[in-house]
């Protein structure tokens, strides 16, 4: 089943194609990026598997423009990998919100889109762009059916102690204010993978996993399940990130307020754009940049590296407290995938790190403990995408039955 994978962003639409034989089985036939919707060089970058990439640079007014252009690019007669629309069998989008209306993916009908559309107040900045794509994709292929994948249904299986604040409980219930985790498809991803390959049977496990790029969050799998996630309302809770702050005492919000005379809006910029790494470091949001500071001996930069290092222990500390125990620990993206120094901080309650294997091991599946070691350690590679199209592809198949 040939399926088009989308991650619709505010100003950019991410795509891949991929042919799903099953589970396990599927080929990447192509995939790109739309940048810059809205302003006069907009960009496209196709990457059709097995031909030369292509990129063109052009005004893109909106989505339904931007999502015409990658349509356009996967029949194109050079750099094309499908004869006609008519191949492309459904399309699955990556949700960021879906609060507790959704557990799983779904078909989008009028009900899920009006849900999407409440979710609009938890995530404004992603959850808008995500239907605008989906309205892009119904105007320019509308006979094909669309599936919805949310980061938040993996963590649905939290108890109440665990996702409720200790707020007055009826802003929960006005205004749904809980926790609902983040990363959700990635963790899900990598739980399953990793306990394939360190042997366990995922039913029966503690997992931890620790998806750390841009935006980091840890998350604890007991049985296949989510029992706790370090994100929470929004995905600024938690730990130091690349531009966000983490958990901080929520008194310092209007104490810095009335000091600088700032906007509930001012505030919020500045606690997900201007903090983290880039906020303490006063350099960078990227830790490549931070690394390479420390090394010349910025202090600063070598606190928020130190501080990332800290946040992602005392997370796993305290979720093998919570589980009594775990099996494998799991890391994943952009720092998790490519960072052995972070990796190798890792070594209490029987955790050992084969420090030479963990040294080499780079974005691909590699377990990173030593064989005496009483908790497995792995490093995989996160692939959201693969997920979407699998649920997409198990949606579609029961519609045709
Ligand atoms: P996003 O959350 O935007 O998907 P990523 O998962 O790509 O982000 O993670 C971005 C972070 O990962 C940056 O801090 C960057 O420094 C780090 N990173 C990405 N690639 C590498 C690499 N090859 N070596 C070291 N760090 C990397």
């Amino acid at each position: 089943m040939i399926i088009l994978v989308i991650n619709c962003g505010s100003s950019s639409i991410k795509y891949q194609l991929l042919d799903m034989k099953n589970d396990e089985v599927y080929d990447l036939m192509a995939k790109g990026l739309v940048e810059k919707i809205g302003l006069p060089d907009g960009c496209l970058t196709h990457k059709p598997t097995g031909k030369d990439p292509f990129s063109m640079t052009l005004p893109i007014p909106d989505h339904k423009v931007g999502m015409k252009l990658v349509l356009d690019a996967l029949v194109d007669p050079e750099h094309g990998v499908l004869s006609s629309f008519d191949d492309i069998e459904a399309v699955g989008h990556r949700i960021v919100q879906g609060a507790d209306f959704f557990s799983g993916s779904t078909l989008v009908d009028e009900d899920v889109l009006a849900k999407i559309r409440i979710c609009c107040d938890f995530a404004p900045l992603h959850n808008p762009a995500h239907l605008l794509g989906i309205e892009a994709m119904s105007h320019v292929l509308p006979e094909v059916p669309q599936v919805v994948t949310f980061d938040t249904a993996f963590h649905q299986t939290m108890e109440p102690y665990a996702y409720m604040y200790a707020l007055p409980y009826e802003y929960y219930e006005k205004y749904r204010v809980r926790r609902y985790g983040a990363h959700g498809t990635s963790h899900q991803y990598v739980s399953q993978r990793g306990a394939k390959l360190a042997g366990l049977d995922l039913g029966n496990s503690k997992i931890i996993t620790c998806h750390l790029g841009n935006g980091s969050s840890v998350t604890a799998i007991k049985d296949g399940k989510v029992v706790d996630t370090s994100m929470g309302f929004t995905p600024l809770e938690g730990m130091i990130m690349g531009t966000r702050c983490g958990n901080i005492d929520a008194n310092i919000l209007p104490y810095i307020m009335k000091k600088e005379n700032l906007t509930p809006d001012e505030m919020t910029t500045i606690m997900n754009k201007k903090s983290g790494f880039l906020g303490l470091s006063g350099r960078s949001s990227d830790m490549r940049d931070l690394d390479a500071a420390a090394r010349e001996g910025d202090v600063r930069s070598k606190i928020a590296l130190k501080k990332l290092t800290y946040d992602t222990i005392k997370n796993v500390g305290a979720y093998i407290a919570e589980m009594n125990g775990v099996d494998l620990i799991v890391f994943t993206a952009g720092i998790g995938e490519n960072n052995p120094r972070l990796r190798r901080h890792l070594a209490f309650m029987g955790v050992k790190i084969d420090v030479e294997v963990n040294e080499r091991a780079r974005s691909s599946e590699t377990i990173i403990s030593a064989p005496d070691s009483a908790v497995k350690v792995a490093l995989i590679p996160t692939n959201e995408e693969l997920v979407i199209a699998r649920d997409t592809m198990h949606i579609i198949s029961e519609l045709d039955n």
